[in-house]
């Protein structure tokens, strides 16, 4: 028998909210998703009057879900942003070049500007080039830490005001579970965190309002949406260590939903034990980013690609960003170290 809409009670269900467990029509599920977020964003004030946004938009279906439902919520609230997208293309052949048409055509579908930038023009290097390096075993430590960085440069071209992302409920456990996993106390307590207030120079405020939605709704409001978005996984995509944080949430899932939910709500609530030492946030001394150390993240894996010393900024080599910066050469030994991939 055909089961109606809780809701409505009007239309015939065509799906079981995972969040919620409740059956709902098309229209109903539609309103519950977009209204959900737009809880989210105004009960933690993510945006302001005649604010200019950037969308991080990569063509997959968070960012695109992400595009549309704040356009539609933008309109329907009267927010007064003035929305744009922003891509970066990593230079990775048969992934992002076909998921870039994805977000040019996006950018027809919704009708906003689009900018694009690229490793190659900000860095030199694509991500065919470093991985051809590297190998495939820390090269999305290269292309997280450019990626984020290359974000904001966009975004300082652009002068927007902020950027927000479609980082969803599942990616936000799971890295709270990989911070637990790795003793990452500092990102443990950021990565929760549903806005950075600006950190320092160079940093863009960004936010997350996708924070609480979960992945299953996501794919099915594209689904039912029909939303146009491109769904292949990056060629260069092992991280391993990601996939069983991933693996390990949706068996969670599997047996309470809600376990989503909880693993974000421990993380919000989680205080750090007095005297425990937390970085302290300065800038890079080459690029004026954001850093914790003399060199910023980027900016060592960077050296370390230019100098043929791909280890350089994997692991901690902070005693050589004095010779770095200095332009010395380092020691045999150490460059031998530095110089192993592991492929
Ligand atoms: Fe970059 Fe790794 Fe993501 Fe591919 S999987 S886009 S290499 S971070
Ligand atoms: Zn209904």
């Amino acid at each position: 028998m055909p089961v109606q809409c809780s809701h409505c009670s009007q239309r015939r269900a065509v799906l079981k909210r995972p969040k919620t467990g409740h059956s709902l029509c098309k229209d109903c599920f539609f309103w519950a998703f977009e209204e959900e977020i737009h809880q989210t964003i105004v009960s933690a004030g993510l945006f302001n009057r005649r604010e200019t946004v950037a969308i991080g938009a990569s063509g997959g279906k968070d960012s695109t879900v992400l595009a549309h439902v704040m356009k539609v919520l933008n309109e329907r609230y009267d927010y007064g942003l003035n929305l744009l997208l922003l891509s970066v293309d990593e230079g990775i052949t048969g992934y992002r070049d076909d998921s870039l048409e994805t977000v040019k055509r996006n950018q027809q579908q919704y009708d906003l500007p689009l900018k694009i930038v690229s490793y190659e023009e900000l860095y030199g290097w694509t991500m065919d080039a470093i991985v051809k390096q590297v190998g495939l075993k820390n090269n999305c430590t290269f292309c997280g830490v450019f990626r984020r960085q290359a974000l904001d440069r966009g975004a300082m071209m652009l002068k927007v005001d902020k950027i927000c992302t479609g980082h969803n409920a599942d990616d936000v456990a799971e890295t709270v579970l990989m911070n637990v996993l790795r003793g990452d106390i500092a990102r443990l307590r950021r990565c929760t965190a549903i806005s950075t207030a600006s950190e320092g120079e160079g940093a863009i405020p960004r936010c997350k309002p996708l924070k609480y939605a979960y992945e299953k709704e996501i794919v099915l409001y594209a689904y039912f949406k029909k939303l146009d978005y491109f769904s292949t996984e990056c060629i260069y995509s092992p991280n391993a260590y990601r996939g069983h944080a991933r693996a390990f949430l949706k068996d969670l899932e599997s047996i309470r939903p809600s376990s989503i939910i909880d693993i974000i709500h421990s993380g919000e609530t989680l205080s750090i034990k007095e005297g425990v030492k937390m970085p302290v946030q300065g800038t890079c001394s080459r690029c004026g980013y954001i850093s914790s150390q003399a060199l910023c993240k980027s900016c060592v894996l960077l050296e370390g690609l230019n100098r043929g010393l791909p280890k350089l900024g994997i692991g901690k080599h902070h005693r050589l960003h004095g010779k770095i910066l200095a332009q010395e050469p380092l020691t045999e030994q150490v460059q031998r170290k530095l110089k192993a991939v592991d492929f």
